[in-house]
Order: C-alpha cells, then sequence, then structure tokens
C-alpha cells in the first residue's frame, strides 16, 4: 500500500461516473495556438482540449518527498497529480494566498471531475476533467475575443465586468440584494 503524504487532510479515493461527475471551481490561463484562445492549466503546459475530456497524466515531479511510487494512473496517493477542481470557498482561499503572475490571464468557472477521484479537504484530484462554465474577467485583455473562442467547448462563457468578478470572488463585501 502506498503511504499518504505526511502532511495534508486524510485523502479518501472513489470512481465517480461522468453521470454523476463531481463540478469543482478552478481557474485556467489562457493560451494562444494560431490566435484561438484555449484552456490551459496554470502553472503546467497542459491545454484542455475541445469536446473530449483532459486526461490527467503524471509527470512524477511533484511526488510527496519521502514517497517512492511506481508509475501509476493520476490521480496517485502521494503524489500531486489528476486535474483540480475545488469548492468555491477553497478557490476563493488559493486566490488570497497565492500570487498569479499578472501575465497569468485567469478564467475563473466550474469543471467535471470523473474517474478516480481522490478528495483532500476542500478539494479533488481526478483523472478526467471538462469544463461545465467558464467566466471571463473583462479584466483580460481582449476579453470578448476570448470569451468567443472558448464557446468552442460547448458550455456556457460568461463575461464579468470587474465589479461582477470581484462581487463573485468577495461574495461577503457585498450585502444581499445589491447585486
Ligand atoms: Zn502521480
Amino acid at each position: 500500500m502506498p503511504r499518504r503524504p505526511q502532511a495534508g487532510p486524510a485523502a479518501t479515493r472513489r470512481r465517480v461516473a461522468y453521470e454523476n461527475a463531481v463540478v469543482g471551481w478552478r481557474l485556467w490561463g489562457v493560451s494562444r495556438t494560431d490566435g484561438v484562445a484555449r484552456l490551459r492549466s496554470p502553472f503546467r503546459d497542459t491545454i484542455w482540449p475541445t469536446d473530449q475530456p483532459l486526461v490527467a497524466t503524471c509527470l512524477g515531479t511533484n511526488r510527496a518527498l519521502g514517497t517512492r511510487s511506481a508509475a501509476h494512473d493520476p490521480p496517485g496517493e502521494g503524489c500531486r497529480c489528476g486535474v483540480y477542481g475545488g469548492t468555491y470557498r477553497g478557490l476563493r482561499s488559493f486566490l488570497s494566498t497565492t500570487f498569479l503572475p499578472p501575465a497569468e490571464s485567469a478564467v475563473i468557472g466550474r469543471a467535471r471531475l470523473w474517474g478516480d477521484v481522490v478528495e483532500e479537504g476542500t478539494s479533488w484530484r481526478a483523472a478526467y476533467a471538462y469544463p461545465d462554465r467558464l467566466l471571463v474577467p473583462t479584466l483580460l485583455t481582449d476579453a470578448f475575443h476570448i470569451a468567443d473562442d472558448l464557446e468552442a467547448y460547448h458550455v456556457p462563457v460568461l463575461v464579468l465586468n470587474v465589479a461582477d468578478t470581484f462581487a463573485a470572488l468577495n461574495p461577503t463585501a457585498y450585502p444581499p440584494g445589491t447585486w
């Protein structure tokens, strides 16, 4: 049995059918290929395909210290591989504590996560993922062009102005009924 990482919340693992996919909040970067915007996993160079699931791969470079595991299918235990999603509260916490380079265009949204899914605290790592809903802040240069291109994923794409983006990420700053 592979050992769990020494730090962090206990992980639970289950197999989830596509029909029962976990829906998690997350961020994407935007990558342009031949001028066409596509979703990209932040901190990695993985482009999310359209009309087919993103299949997680394990690069084996982020294994928890002290863990020696053989090649495995993501999401591995004692590893960091798998496609990430989290709770809305978790996303807000991540954004408030993580430095995103200004050049990192961030699309906010939800992804469907299925296959083998590992749940750790407020986040999930899954073998398969596909966008469920995308929010493109007008903070991004060329936001409307990006949103137009992202419709290739055939899921709802919304453009959020600056105030709505702030409100979405800081809902307690807005009393109920004011937006
Ligand atoms: Zn792995």
